[in-house]
């Protein structure tokens, strides 16, 4: 059986009044089951659901953080799992989805990476997370208006999936969200942003996993980063920029005694130089095993300065959800002693 939100809007099996209907009722409603759906004819709310199903997830779980914050831990139909978060902001409610069970990319700082890679997730088990967390949070799903991809996996190599979602996202008879408002972040792939450049219909956000300005650093904290240098993926950025006029953003996890000296800071300054940028640091989060830590509060301040100094914008990224394993880095931890339930 296929999973109905697999399908691009445009392509639900149904006419135009009944399609609207339908989309209505799983992306405004975010109806659970197609009996649901009261304003279909009997037959043909049978019909779709002896040929689709609504439902990607065989168990959801929830771990609760004191900020607020909730991980989603999904099961799959095929028993794998993966985690999606969502984070409430006094302004705003942001979720962060995953693309991938797991991930190829190995970053050494990051705990997904050392569980490996699972398998790529279909458009709509990515899409399914919005639904999922909106039922969960008792909202409707259109009210989750920023959603980020920087959960599980890498994006750009699960390109086809991840673009499909993010046209299902943005489609204004799905979930409608505004293009400034999802952002996708990537390892840093050169040959993928060009690509993302290219599809001229989407013109989403692009966070950089920069780490490092030097290629002997870098290399280290991100095993395949030797396949591209720093040089090429600044050039595919300055692209990005040319083809979508978007502020390009950069994250930057301060690893102590690692990456926060401060001439990596005037190498990166260099690097920004005639980029309209962001530079995101983000304390790096700790988890048993790792062999890293975080930067100093003081050293993240000296970093912070000498960038600032030197006219690159840039802001401290505080990770939510430290104590449910759902911030930055930790996705795939095991359950730490929070509050957790069924959602
Ligand atoms: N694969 C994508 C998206 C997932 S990770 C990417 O690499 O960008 C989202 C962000 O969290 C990335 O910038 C990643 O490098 C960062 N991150 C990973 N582990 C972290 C940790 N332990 N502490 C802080 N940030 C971390």
């Amino acid at each position: 059986m296929e999973l109905l939100l697999d399908l691009h809007p445009d392509l639900y099996p149904l006419e135009g009044f009944r399609r609207r209907q339908v989309l209505d009722w799983v992306f405004g409603q975010g109806a659970g089951s197609f009996a649901a759906m009261t304003n279909l004819p009997t037959d043909l709310r049978t019909e779709l659901a002896t040929q689709y199903h609504l439902n990607p997830y065989r168990e959801i779980e929830t771990v609760r953080s004191t900020d607020g914050s909730v991980k989603y831990l999904f099961t799959l139909l095929d028993g794998r799992q993966m985690e999606a978060v969502y984070m409430p902001y006094l302004d705003r409610k942001t979720i962060c989805v995953s693309t991938m069970v797991g991930c190829p990319a190995k970053c050494a700082f990051c705990a997904t990476g050392a569980m490996g890679f699972g398998r790529n997730l279909t458009p709509g088990e990515i899409v399914g997370q919005v639904l999922a967390v909106a039922g969960g949070e008792g909202l409707e799903p259109r009210e989750l208006r920023n959603l980020v991809f920087m959960g599980m996996g890498e994006p750009l190599l699960n390109y086809a999936n991840t673009m499909q979602a993010a046209r299902i996202l943005l489609h204004p008879q799905a979930l409608g969200m505004s293009k400034r408002r999802v952002t996708l972040s990537t390892v840093g792939l050169p040959r993928g942003i060009r690509q993302l450049a290219a599809e001229d219909d989407l013109g989403i956000k692009l966070a950089i996993s920069l780490h490092a300005p030097d290629e002997e650093t870098r290399n280290r904290i991100i095993p395949t980063g030797h396949r591209n240098s720093i040089a090429e993926i600044m050039d595919s950025a300055r692209e990005y920029q040319a083809a979508t006029g978007r502020r390009v953003t950069f994250e930057y996890a301060m690893l102590q005694g690692v990456n926060d000296h401060l001439w990596q800071a005037e190498l990166l300054a260099g690097l920004l130089r005639g980029l309209v940028s962001h530079v995101n640091l983000i304390p790096m989060n700790p988890w048993e095993g790792s062999g890293f830590e975080s930067s100093s509060e003081t050293q993240i301040q000296a970093f912070y300065d000498a960038l600032e100094e030197r006219g690159v914008d840039v802001s401290v990224r505080r990770s939510r959800g430290k104590d449910a394993g759902a911030a930055c880095g930790q996705l795939a931890l095991k359950r730490p002693g929070a509050v957790s339930g069924s959602a």
